[in-house]
């Protein structure tokens, strides 16, 4: 395009003065360019012009001299549109490192910075590849509840409102929701948002969450394993192949999993604690110090399965060889756990009595029970933490990095 006239619009990273020069670097979102603000009026239009600030170029594309650029917009007229505070907040370019709660309570300029950006563009391929592998499998995307007038699942860990004159919570999953449209539906995913009043103060953990879950009719616990599988090498392949310039941005190389991932019972890993001196009876559950321990063994992907009973909620199906065990799993990395999942029981005698086995009252679990009567498969499902997945994918640790507006015990705002 050079000797054509263009205008460009975006957002002022520097201004440099060069005798009678003006040099600006505008960026937008498809990247950099540099301006070279030539004319008498040249300084007298850049007079109060900060960084940050929006502009609009009209100009002639030129070959450049610049290190940086092959080419430049040579122009004689600049409009500001908007025009940024100085000092800004934290330095969106990151030349100045920021801490990260400076960076959260400005969040909407944290993301003029080209690292924090590219998280959220690989956040956007990764989301891509997941709706395209699970609708490949036949999936379809449903949108479930999140305001519910009972505590689906049981536990403390649920936020309570007032929903006019009632009671009402939030979600803490879709769970009892998307097995019940394995009747009509058989294979189903959704992702959205959960929560949990939990007062974690953890990298891992935030009080709002998004999950990736699936539920499959007659499909058994190794069957959603495998999907899962698959979900997770595909995010790596897409973002691996369709994301270099994030890769380069957040300075990592994304690199397809091995597969296929080990996958270790809950008795083999007791064994594995045993040897390296953690002595653990068999129900016990496996604390983060033991997880930690279990990830230096085991690098990467790994799955966890045939968990106790009676570690797990009431609506795992048991092992036909040992009823103590379950049909479950845990999708590790490492030391982090980034799913669980299992095949249910669809039997609706054996679901009420494993209610009431674990202290739940079957009467608040009306709605759902009903629904076991009507025709209901076998079926499996799990559910993956998002915002743990793209902590992986980005090689960053905590989980707020990878989430746009955080929310923990701590931060509600902004
Ligand atoms: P953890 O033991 O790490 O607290 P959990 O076993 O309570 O997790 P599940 O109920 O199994 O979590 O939820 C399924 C997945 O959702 C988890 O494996 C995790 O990836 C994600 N997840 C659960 N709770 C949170 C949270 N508070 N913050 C972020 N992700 C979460
Ligand atoms: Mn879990």
């Amino acid at each position: 395009m050079e000797g054509k006239n263009v205008v460009v619009g975006g957002w002022v990273e520097d201004i440099r003065e060069l005798g009678k020069l003006i040099f600006l670097t505008l960026r937008d979102v498809t990247g950099v360019a540099q301006i070279v603000l030539v004319g008498e009026d040249s300084l007298k239009q850049t007079k109060g012009l900060t960084k940050q600030s929006v502009i609009k170029v009209t100009g002639m594309i030129q070959k450049s001299k610049a290190r940086d650029f092959a080419y430049e917009i040579k122009s004689n007229k600049i409009d500001i549109l908007t025009v940024a505070i100085h000092p800004l907040p934290i330095d969106p370019i990151g030349r100045l490192e920021s801490n990260i709660d400076n960076r959260l309570n400005a969040r909407a300029l944290d993301l003029r910075n080209q690292k924090t950006a590219a998280i959220f563009k690989l956040r956007h391929h990764a989301l891509v590849s997941i709706r395209k592998t699970l609708t490949e499998k036949s999936f379809l995307e449903v949108n479930t509840p999140k305001l519910i007038g009972s505590a689906s699942e049981g536990g403390a860990n649920l936020f309570s409102l007032k929903y006019f004159e009632k009671q009402a919570y939030l979600a803490q999953s879709p769970q009892l929701y998307k097995e019940q449209l394995t009747i009509g539906l058989e294979r189903v995913f959704e992702i959205a948002s959960y929560y949990r009043a939990e007062k974690s103060h953890t990298i891992r953990h935030l009080t709002e969450f998004t999950s990736v879950d699936i539920e499959a009719a007659f499909m058994d616990y190794s069957d959603v394993m495998d999907v899962l599988e698959s979900v997770i090498v595909d995010v790596f392949e897409y973002t691996a192949k369709n994301c270099s310039a994030e890769q380069k941005a957040l300075d990592i190389e994304i690199k397809k999993p091995s597969i296929p991932f080990e996958r270790i019972t809950y008795k083999k890993a007791i064994e594995e604690l045993g040897c390296d001196g953690i002595k653990l009876e068999a129900g016990d559950d496996l604390q983060d110090a033991h997880l930690r321990k279990l990830g230096e063994r085991h690098l990467g992907f790994y799955f966890l399965t045939d968990w106790p009973m009676k570690l797990k909620p009431f609506y795992i199906h048991e092992k036909d060889d040992d009823p103590s065990l379950s049909r479950s799993f845990d999708l590790q990395y490492g030391y982090l756990e980034l799913s669980s999942g299992g095949t249910r029981l669809h039997n609706p005698v054996k679901l009420k009595s494993r209610l009431i086995e674990q202290g739940l009252n079957p009467v608040q679990f009306e709605d759902h029970l009903r629904a076991f009567d009507w025709g209901m498969p076998p079926h499996s499902g799990w559910g993956l933490g998002l915002d743990r997945l793209m902590s992986v994918l980005t090689n960053i640790d905590n989980v707020r990095e990878v989430v746009l507006y955080p929310r923990d015990p701590e931060r509600l705002f902004p």
